[in-house]
């Protein structure tokens, strides 16, 4: 595996990849990866001929600084993961390579309704800053095919959109959400859980299924306070806990019964004990 931390030897090496016919998948990451990770860099390599990963822990998509300061980092781990996985170059760079000019905001994203809704409502700016570092990747890697997860619903929405706005060709393939045996979603977060709060947060993986098992039975607004209200007695604080359906132009809607558009139930919540936020969701 290449390990790159400058753009410009990225740029020269993936530029010989491109001339010789190579189809790029890329893979970006903020490092302490798992399975899920791995299954995005397994799906690239499928798909491609050259599979480039990077790990970026973006500080202009963290509104709370003290998730920043928590945010697990184990990237002699990550590095054997990923050449394990048979993964072509790592791109590795720091803030001062990515931002070179310092953090504070130049562009505006015009992401419309989905910048008010969900992740949009409850972090301000975050998604400013996931289309800042997605748009300067995507202008170095160029790649043919952008790998990302369901488990980030909303992040997927705004990439599509991204990739619009600035009229990029790569092709956006969403993968799907790896979980643990118990079904808690595999998230890099999980790392700062003590055994206890690890076992408390697979509460989060029940209520999806609750919802999804009730769903026909009562009325959604009776189910959804009902699976809020178990999470809030095992010591959650919940951001938002919605059902929502995604329409041809993107944007989300919060349908109130059954249609033919895909419903997906959507959830954040704080793990009190840990301060940990996890999200997660789930096709009903
Ligand atoms: P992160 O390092 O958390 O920014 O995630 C990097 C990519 O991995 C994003 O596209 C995530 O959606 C994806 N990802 C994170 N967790 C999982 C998971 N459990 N299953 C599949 N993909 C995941």
């Amino acid at each position: 595996m290449y390990l790159f931390k400058q753009k410009d030897t990225l740029d020269r090496h993936l530029s010989t990849a491109r001339k010789n016919g190579k189809r790029i998948g890329f893979v970006p990451t903020m490092g302490a990866l798992h399975q899920g990770h791995l299954s995005l860099i397994a799906n690239a390599k499928e798909n491609c001929d050259v599979v480039v990963c990077s790990i970026f822990v973006n500080p202009t998509q963290f509104n709370d600084p003290a998730d920043f300061e928590k945010y697990p980092v184990t990237i002699d781990n990550d590095i054997l993961q990923l050449t394990d996985a048979g993964t072509d170059v790592l791109f590795l760079p720091s803030v001062q390579e990515m931002y070179p000019d310092g953090l504070t905001v130049k562009t505006h994203y015009d992401f419309g309704q989905l910048e008010t809704v969900l992740e949009g409502a409850h972090r301000p700016g975050h998604f400013q800053g996931v289309g800042q570092i997605v748009h300067k990747l995507l202008d170095l890697v160029k790649p043919d095919k952008l790998f990302m997860g369901q488990k980030d619903f909303q992040q997927c929405l705004i990439v599509n959109r991204l990739l619009k706005l600035i009229h990029s060709p790569a092709e956006l393939v969403v993968c799907p959400t790896l979980r643990e045996p118990d079904g808690l979603a595999m998230s890099s977060r999980n790392m700062r859980l003590n055994p206890a709060e690890r076992q408390n947060a697979l509460n989060i993986y029940k209520a999806l299924i609750y919802v999804k098992d009730n769903i026909h039975i009562a009325s959604f607004s009776e189910i959804l306070n009902s699976a809020v209200n178990q999470l809030k007695m095992n010591k959650f604080d919940v951001d938002y806990l919605s059902l929502v359906s995604v329409e041809e132009d993107g944007t989300v809607t919060f349908p109130k019964e059954m249609s033919s558009r895909p419903l997906y139930l959507v959830v954040a919540a704080k793990e009190v004990s840990s301060g940990v936020r996890l999200i997660d969701n789930m096709q009903m």
